[in-house]
């Protein structure tokens, strides 16, 4: 669900940060089946929407709400402004008159955000991911880039959605960088990188996870 609040503009669950309630402005099923669409649009198929987008992911925000407007009549510019301004997951930038999606791209793009400065990053994978991952490097899979994490205890979690039992790989972030591995900051949580060579990688002790607190 989308609410706007008077004076913060869009936001996501019951109250703004100020307390007020706000005026609903998407529903759960509508922000979804909008979000589904945009996804699509700026990481996985963009040509399928009759969209253009540049070598950095960007894609025309006018253009980008004419085509949800086209699939759903009830969707348009405005609501791809909500959407993307109030994600809690900070998925999406606007910059201008231009969208884009922030990491998560299945088709061929070159990000340019602000190099990683974490010495460390870490990545959650299953037993057997993390012995084939050790022995020939991290690649991206179906993605355009490798996604980690900044903390252990969130690349842990995040494997926890794959697999009962996981292993957290750690990367000499910064050694590697220093070989010329591209790394890029896209939030708090999550850095992207090219494919990791597996001499800058390790497995993590179990005893050096912090696991989340609700977790243990
Ligand atoms: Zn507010």
């Amino acid at each position: 669900m989308i609410k706007r609040c008077p004076q913060h503009g869009f936001f996501r669950g019951e109250n703004c940060t100020c307390g007020s309630s706000g005026q609903v402005l998407l529903d759960e099923t509508k922000t979804e089946q909008l979000g589904r669409l945009v996804a699509g649009g700026l990481r996985h198929f963009p040509g399928d929407l009759g969209l253009e987008m540049d070598s950095r992911g960007w894609v025309d925000l006018t253009k980008l709400g004419d085509v949800v407007k086209s699939r759903h009549r009830w969707a348009g510019k405005e609501l791809v402004v909500a959407l993307v301004t109030s994600d809690p997951k900070q998925r999406y930038e606007i910059s201008g008159d231009r969208v884009r999606a922030r990491y998560g791209h299945s088709v061929d793009v070159q990000l340019d955000h602000a190099a990683n400065t974490l010495p460390l990053l870490f990545y959650g994978a299953s037993e057997e991911e993390a012995d084939r991952i050790l022995e020939i490097g991290l690649k991206p899979a179906s993605q355009r880039y490798v996604h980690l994490s900044t903390t252990p205890e969130k690349a842990w979690h995040v494997a926890t959605f794959r697999t009962g039992n996981p292993r957290v790989i750690q990367a000499a972030a910064a050694a590697a960088q220093e070989e010329g591995v591209e790394m890029m900051t896209v939030n708090e949580d999550i850095v992207i990188s090219e494919t990791i060579p597996a001499k800058f990688l390790s497995i993590l002790a179990a005893k050096d996870i912090p696991k989340p607190k609700d977790e243990q």
